[in-house]
């Protein structure tokens, strides 16, 4: 049973089907269970209501600089090996498809300082964040401070 994830602002509930479908897509691929899938990638589920009023989510992860690589060879610059995080992927979508609005925003992690967190907030004002590792304040069951999203996202989802 998935934790209720935490809410930027502090205070709204995070629409439940935003985790359960961020891990059925885990679970719809294996690897993202292991230790290695559970770093490298983050699952970003957005709440929409499409064109004829239905609600509906989205869910993506990165692409992981291993993908990267794969399709496109060994990333020429620094910068490009950052990767592309899957907040800006859902981002994009919604951008090419204006009909659709959005709701909600879950996301494992809770969006970067640096790249996401503007981005949304500038795309999307008011649009609540919801997310379970925030690297500063995830606690274990034990009180204890985790420093791993794997090991955080374990507790979350109850893996
Ligand atoms: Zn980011």
């Amino acid at each position: 049973m998935a934790k209720t994830p935490s809410s930027r602002p502090t205070g709204w509930k995070c629409d439940p089907r935003l985790p359960i479908e961020a891990l059925a897509f885990r679970k719809r691929n294996p690897e993202l269970l292991t230790e290695e899938g559970l770093g490298r990638i983050n699952i970003t589920a957005w709440l929409y209501k499409d064109e004829d009023e239905r609600e509906r989510v989205k869910v993506n992860p990165n692409i992981t600089i291993a993908e990267i690589r794969k399709e496109f060879g060994r990333a020429a610059t620094r910068d490009a090996e950052t990767g592309i995080h899957s907040e800006g992927i859902a981002a994009q979508f919604f951008k090419d498809n204006p009909g659709f609005r959005v709701l909600g925003i879950f996301s494992e992690r809770i969006p970067c300082r640096m790249q996401c967190a503007p981005l949304l907030r500038n795309y999307f004002p008011g649009i609540p964040w919801f997310y379970y590792y925030d690297r500063d304040s995830w606690r274990g069951e034990n009180g204890e401070l985790l420093k791993r999203a794997a090991a955080a996202l374990r507790v979350a989802y109850g893996l």
